[in-house]
This record gives C-alpha cells, sequence and structure tokens, in this order.
C-alpha cells in the first residue's frame, strides 16, 4: 500500500496519506500537534523519538507523551530484533517502552482525561511506512501507530496506521 505524500498547512512536514482516502477511518489532528510531533522528532536527532500519544478518543489525539525507557537491547528482546535481518543488527534501531514508565504515562493520562490512543515513533532511515517488525510487535490494533520519518530532516513525514493482523492500514490525517 503506497502513501500519497501530502502538503499540508504547515510548511515544516508533510502527510502520508493513503492513494485514494475511503471515508472511514480519519484522523483529526490540529496542526499544533502535528508541529509537535514533527519537532520531538526532529529535536531527538540523531536518536530516534517514542512515545505515547494520548486523547479524548482515537480520532482526535489531544497530547504527546514522549517515553525514554528502550528495553530493545535487554536479553529478552535483543534477539528479537535481531531476527528481522541486518537492518535490526544495528543495537540503535527499535524500541520497547518498559511497563512502569508506560505506566506512569497512563496515570497522567488519567489524571488529564484522556485515552490512551496510540504510540509514536520516528524513522530516520526509512519512510513513513510501518515496518515488518513495527507491525509484528504491534499487540493492540487499537492502537494507532504514529510514524514520523525525519530521513530527510527538510521534509519531515507524518503517517497513521492501525497495525493488526500482519498487515495495515493506513489512516487519512485530517488537518484541523
Ligand atoms: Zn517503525
Amino acid at each position: 500500500m503506497s502513501a500519497k505524500i501530502q502538503k499540508s498547512t504547515s510548511p515544516i512536514y508533510k502527510l502520508a496519506n493513503p492513494q485514494a482516502p475511503p471515508a472511514f477511518p480519519k484522523i483529526f489532528m490540529k496542526t499544533r500537534l502535528l508541529e509537535e510531533l514533527v519537532r520531538l522528532c526532529l529535536e531527538a536527532l540523531p536518536h530516534k523519538a517514542f512515545g505515547l500519544v494520548g486523547g479524548e478518543d482515537h480520532y482526535h489525539p489531544t497530547s504527546l507523551y514522549p517515553c525514554s525507557t528502550n528495553l530493545r537491547n535487554t536479553p529478552e528482546w535483543k534477539p528479537v530484533f535481531e531476527s528481522y535481518g541486518e537492518f535490526y543488527q544495528d543495537p540503535d534501531l527499535g524500541f520497547v517502552i518498559s511497563t512502569p514508565e508506560v505506566k506512569t504515562v497512563l496515570e497522567t493520562m488519567d489524571a488529564r482525561r484522556e485515552s490512551f490512543v496510540g504510540v509514536f515513533h520516528s524513522h530516520r532511515y526509512l519512510c513513513a511506512q510501518p515496518t515488518e517488525i513495527d507491525v509484528a510487535l504491534s499487540s493492540d490494533p487499537d492502537l494507532f501507530s504514529y510514524i514520523v520519518s525525519v530521513a530527510n530532516p527538510a521534509e519531515p513525514e507524518i503517517g497513521v496506521f492501525r497495525l493488526s493482523g500482519g498487515g495495515y492500514q493506513t489512516i487519512t490525517i485530517v488537518e484541523c
């Protein structure tokens, strides 16, 4: 499934929306939130950025919660990543957020009466599409996956996806 790269109302990023957008699903994102997402991913360079997304509901994300723990190189996870080929021999690629950090963020969302609606991460070398490992490791199809490609930091691209059943669906982003 290839994406159609669309200009947005903001000069600082583009949107990787579906080629022929279906009526649903769509998510509604404020330009402010899209800009914040891009900024987090650019500011993290040369490192990756990742975190959780809170919202009123799945279709109205409102807040980003950058995370910092990464279990990717633990004895439990390192072999899992490395089993996905040469690309993942690089210990700097991939992320797994620790349960305590997720719990802390969920408490903050709760206190702000938000729902846990998604997970975001940057792609520093690849386009804004889920990788095989993104699809394999996403356990919950109810959480949308927000991917920002900063492979070309001058032209970041944002895509939102629903990962499930070994594949993914591209969600149309409607800027508002
Ligand atoms: Zn990814």
